[in-house]
């Protein structure tokens, strides 16, 4: 991934480097303007192997919110660390088959093991303990949304390189994110924030969009194509209501499409921007997203487009005068 993001970046920046912790950071210089750090992650939810057995079966442990009842029969991807072609397999579980339509107990993530289909010789020659196990799906394209597994933060990454290739050289520094290990925490997020020099911080990643049938109005936090999401209010943090303010008049002004949202029972790499080092001002902006952290996440493309609209006008009219954050 950070390969990829790479490439794209190269030529939209002035300087790409990698940090101890495996963060991409891209700056492109400003002349004189506010600092802004803008991340989006990296890293997808999954699992890495934990145990293969003397048939062939692998045992997987959990990275990041995995949701057990997403998981059956789902095809899977092992990625050997030593080298060699990733394996495709079927993801399942064997606790209690039941049949169909059976209610039945829902698994643990420990319960589930992946069956690659391979002689036990070739598997356990090839999968050691610490292998990646990511879903296996493409993207689809459904009418002006699409259907894809870690769009959950993919198309955060798509928006800032998009925005990058859109926005002119300025005033306004944007130091560019791809930051790594945000599904168990934000942990490569507090690492570059804490050595980034920055004025104001920006996240770009999805949130819950659980407009569905059967769920309650005031429980589906955001609304898929009513517009990007401003958080106001996440399971870890509050976001600084100035900045919340400067970014909605923006939204407002320019006629761009957006919600608020309070309520995701998680957090964004804003969080981390927020309090890391001296502390700066962090909103995550957010592309709502049905059935996150499932193989199937459906985002809306007039979605993403306003959450891009809204991040390349933040960057093309802010000053140090908007960043005056304490006024009464
Ligand atoms: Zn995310």
């Amino acid at each position: 991934m950070r390969a990829v993001v790479r490439e794209a970046l190269e030529g939209l920046v002035d300087e790409i480097s990698v940090d101890p912790m495996g963060n991409l950071i891209a700056t492109r210089r400003g002349d004189g303007g506010p600092r802004v750090m803008v991340a989006a992650h990296m890293d997808e939810i999954g699992f890495l192997v934990r145990h293969v057995d003397e048939r062939g079966f692998v045992r997987v442990s959990p990275v990041g919110g995995v949701f057990p009842r997403y998981l059956p029969a789902q095809r899977v991807l092992v990625t050997p660390s030593g080298g060699g072609d990733p394996m495709a397999g079927v993801l399942f579980e064997s606790s209690d088959m039941g049949t169909p339509n059976e209610e039945t107990k829902t698994p643990k993530v420990e319960e589930f093991f992946v069956d690659l289909g391979l002689p036990a010789e070739v598997v356990l020659a090839g999968v050691t303990p610490g292998d990646a196990v990511t879903m296996h799906r493409t993207l689809e394209r459904v009418g002006d949304r699409v259907i894809a597994k870690a769009l959950d933060d993919r198309i955060g990454l798509f928006i800032i390189i998009e925005v990058l290739r859109s926005l002119p050289r300025g005033a306004v520094e944007v130091i560019a994110v791809g930051s790594v290990q945000e599904e168990i925490g934000t942990r490569g997020a507090s690492v570059a924030a804490h050595r980034i020099p920055k004025d104001v911080g920006v996240a770009v990643d999805t949130t819950l969009a659980r407009d569905l049938p059967g769920v309650d109005d005031a429980k589906a936090v955001t609304r898929l194509g009513d517009g990007v999401s401003l958080k106001v209010m996440d399971k870890y943090q509050i976001t600084h209501r100035r900045l919340l303010d400067v970014v909605r008049d923006l939204a407002r002004e320019r006629d761009i499409p957006h919600q608020l949202e309070v309520g995701l029972p998680g957090g964004t790499d804003a969080e981390a921007i927020e309090i890391a080092g001296d502390g700066a001002p962090a909103i995550a902006l957010s592309i709502p997203s049905r059935y996150g952290h499932s193989a199937s996440e459906m985002c809306d493309l007039g979605d993403v487009a306003a959450t891009a609209d809204l991040l390349e006008a933040f960057l093309r009219t802010l000053t140090h005068e908007t960043l005056v954050l304490d006024r009464p």
